[in-house]
């Protein structure tokens, strides 16, 4: 491999950490330099459990310096735009900087301005969102007291797409322990049309949404949250239904306007804002039609220029965004761009979809939802060591990866370029 080669990194979240890690330990005479501006790095797949009260947030946090590996060069600094013909990326205040090989993952943006109210709603309090406020969650939680507590999310890609309902599972179950169930209802509201995609999680979910008397609302689109009134807005998006979407008793107060349009009061409200791509990155070359970095969906190759790569939430993927498809992603990524060094030719392994979304049920329970682009259903076989033969049913062993295995995994493995 050429010594002189520079591998340009954007983003010192998951994906770039693990893929500057891995080119450093496999390749150590590669020269890499990271852009990343944040001096805090984060396991978000934890937040989910902080807004439960159930792990600790400051856990979760760790200094950017300690994660950046050993000879990797860090450029603190935004990148803002991109002259891919001549292989520079512009930066804020370090002027352009040069690449071989660029790696984009920049992750993605919460856009809470697509939703009418939610950024005031956000900023008063008075919606709570793990995305943006994990600890603020548990508050809201704890400070309940009966009445409509409603989760929800939006009509964009967001990032672990289980998030919404694993905290609604959460609420549900805490709301049993602290004996105020009764006097609760729990409402997950949906923009899809199912709970979950992948069949066999999909059957038990359905099981663990009936043992809590959740009120699971498909095809239901947010757009405004009337702050003030403590109201949400929802687009009814399943044309030929209407009639059959609010029940009789009507016990949730629900008022429809027209043929589409719902409102819900609600006495907590919790949402995954609407998301993006960085504004950057939807606005450069770099982008699909949609605004996400266009990649080819097995080898992870810029789909218009060769010696760019991209991966993790920001790339146009038809997968979930989690850390767990990053995991698999790198691999190809690194090893792509080292076969391209070498013989200047694409390397042999392929991203197949995978991607995982550990679905926590209740205190003490989760689901372990793995699958591809196919939504196939692809439990790892490492989950027998473990003594869990049936991951699509619920399990103490996968509260106690998710609590205490997974988060021991990143730090000390994933993160150091370590293959788990
Ligand atoms: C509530 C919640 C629950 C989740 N649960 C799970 C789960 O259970 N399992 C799972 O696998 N995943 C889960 N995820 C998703 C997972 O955390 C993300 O998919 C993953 O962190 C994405 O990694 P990334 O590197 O693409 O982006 P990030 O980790 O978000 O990192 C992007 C980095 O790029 C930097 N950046 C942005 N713009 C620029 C710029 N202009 N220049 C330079 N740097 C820039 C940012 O500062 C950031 O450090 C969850 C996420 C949330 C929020």
């Amino acid at each position: 491999m050429n010594s002189k080669k520079e591998v340009l990194i954007i983003g010192g979240g998951t994906a770039g950490i693990m893929v500057a890690a891995k080119l450093r330990k496999e390749h150590k005479d590669v020269s890499v330099t990271l852009i990343e501006p944040a001096d805090t790095h984060y396991y978000q797949p934890a937040w989910t459990l902080v807004g439960a009260g159930t792990f600790d947030f400051q856990k979760t946090a760790r200094p950017m310096k300690d994660l950046i590996p050993q000879g990797v060069k860090w450029v603190m600094d935004k990148a803002v735009g991109f002259d891919p013909k001549n292989n520079l990326v512009k930066t804020e205040s370090n002027g352009d900087l040069s690449y071989d090989y660029l790696v984009v993952a920049t992750g993605l943006v919460m856009e809470p301005s697509m939703i009418e109210g939610l950024q005031e709603g956000l900023e008063k309090g008075v919606v709570c969102s793990n995305y943006t406020d994990p600890k603020h969650t548990w508050e809201v939680l704890r400070n309940f007291k009966g009445g409509n507590a409603v989760f929800t999310q939006p009509t964009t890609p967001i990032k672990c797409g289980g998030a919404p309902q694993k905290i609604a599972y959460l609420a549900a179950d805490y709301f049993r322990k602290k004996g105020i169930a009764d006097k609760s209802n729990v409402i997950f509201a949906t923009p899809g049309t199912v709970i979950f995609g992948v069949k066999p999680i999909r059957d038990t979910l359905m099981d663990v949404v009936n043992r809590y008397h959740i009120h699971f609302k498909p095809s239901y689109s947010p757009y405004r949250v009337d702050v003030q009134n403590k109201i949400i807005h929802f687009k009814h998006t399943a044309v030929g239904e209407n009639r059959c979407v609010i029940n009789e008793d009507n016990d949730l107060g629900e008022s429809m306007v027209g043929d589409t349009d719902i409102s819900m009061p609600f006495d907590m409200l919790h949402i995954a804002p609407p998301q993006a791509a960085p504004k950057f990155i939807r606005e450069s070359v770099l982008a699909d039609g949609n605004g996400w970095l266009s990649v080819n969906h097995n080898t992870l190759q810029h789909n218009k220029y060769p010696n760019i790569f991209g991966l993790g939430d920001v790339a146009d993927l038809p997968t979930a965004k989690t850390g767990a498809a990053i995991r698999k992603q790198v691999p190809v990524v690194v090893n792509n761009i080292a076969t391209m060094m070498k013989i200047n030719s694409l390397g042999q392994k392929e991203y197949n979809g995978y991607s995982s979304c550990p679905l926590v049920t209740g205190y003490g329970k989760m689901v372990l939802a793995e699958f591809d682009y196919a939504g196939n259903f692809t439990p790892d076989p490492k989950l027998k060591r473990m003594f869990v033969f049936n991951s699509d049913k619920e399990h103490w062993r996968l509260w106690m990866l998710k609590k205490y295995g997974l988060p021991y995994l990143y730090w000390n493995k994933m993160l150091k370029g370590i293959d788990v």
